[in-house]
């Protein structure tokens, strides 16, 4: 059988979706029997050139990590699509918008007067800020950042999606088998489970309610019970199965990194009623004192999707 083109590329990221990718220790091996490398920034030395040289479709796979955060990413992501067969959102940030798409609850110029102006750390008196070109020693054009972070499918096609902050390495393997052996699902696909995290999950539930909100390092959890009913915030009914719930064994909530379930538009909304149902009030002010237990409900609520959710981004 002919080997695979696989190309690995990372946009808005934190490398942590590659170094998943070689964590899977000696089966490596069997994805370099399987494929060869065709780009792979964080570990080989090829150049977008090569890519741009490449007929279109030469790229079997293309697994791209990262949200869509500048100009940069959105080309790249345009020429994987074109060069490539099949595109895959791999990890939580390419396929929701991730860790880096909370900067949406802030525009371009809040992040850039508070990371080139504010910060402590700045010593940039004349107050310059990135631009998107430069005539310094020539014509020098960097990538615009935008004021918006996307997902990888709000900017080009995808085939498949790989949930998870990063996808564990049972999954890669997954993915890896089912490429092999070409059985991969249906376009559009998840791969991951078509259940809810607290389907796969074994601790007790349906027995309490709640009528407080703790932070993980205010309680010690009984393991056996659900968190959620515990009163600490578990996105599991909000969130698809099939990490292998390594969160949960460690004793410690679920923040949703493989994305909203099946038929949940809204991942953030879903764990608001989930919250709702359980809490045991009469009150107006005890459902405010409430409120004000949650310490950071927007980060909770969409800390991996917000991208991916209805609310997108900040809207003034
Ligand atoms: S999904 Fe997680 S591990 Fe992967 S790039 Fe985003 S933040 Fe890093
Ligand atoms: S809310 Fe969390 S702890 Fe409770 S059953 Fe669901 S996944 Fe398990
Ligand atoms: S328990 Fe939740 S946050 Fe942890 S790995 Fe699984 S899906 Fe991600």
């Amino acid at each position: 059988m002919a080997k695979l083109k696989l190309a690995l590329y990372w946009a808005s990221t934190c490398a942590g979706c590659d170094v998943a990718v070689v964590d899977i220790n000696d089966k490596i091996f069997d994805l370099f029997e399987l494929a060869d490398i065709v780009f792979w920034p964080v570990a080989l030395d090829f150049k977008y050139e090569h890519v741009e040289a490449m007929e279109d479709k030469t790229i079997d796979v293309c697994l791209f990590n990262g949200a869509i955060r500048d100009s940069e990413h959105e080309k790249m992501a345009k020429l994987f699509r074109v060069k490539s067969k099949l595109m895959v959102a791999f990890g939580a940030c390419a396929c929701f918008g991730g860790i880096p798409a909370l900067a949406n609850f802030h525009n371009r110029e809040e992040i850039f007067r508070q990371v080139y102006i504010e910060a402590r750390s700045n010593q940039n008196s004349a107050g310059v800020l990135p631009q998107s070109s430069t005539t310094e020693e020539g014509e020098q054009l960097l990538p615009e950042f935008y004021d918006t972070v996307s997902t990888l499918a709000q900017v080009v096609d995808v085939d498949y999606f790989v949930p998870g902050c990063p996808p564990p390495v049972e999954l890669i393997l997954k993915v890896v088998d089912a490429l092999a052996t070409g059985q991969l699902p249906p376009p559009g696909s998840v791969i991951a489970s078509d259940k809810t995290l607290c389907d796969e999950c074994e601790r007790k539930k349906g027995e309490k309610k709640i009528t407080r909100i703790w932070r993980p390092m205010e309680i010690i959890p009984d393991p056996e019970q659900c968190l959620l009913e515990q009163g600490i915030i578990c996105c599991g009914p909000a969130t698809r199965g099939g990490c292998g719930l390594g969160c949960l064994k460690a004793n410690m909530p679920c923040r949703g990194c493989f994305g909203p379930p099946p038929g949940v538009l809204d991942q953030g909304a879903k764990l608001v009623s989930a919250i709702a149902s359980i809490y045991q009030t009469n009150s107006e002010e005890e459902i405010a004192r409430m409120v004000e237990e949650i310490v950071d409900p927007a980060g909770t609520f969409y800390r991996f999707g917000l991208a991916d959710s209805i609310l997108k981004r900040k809207r003034i």
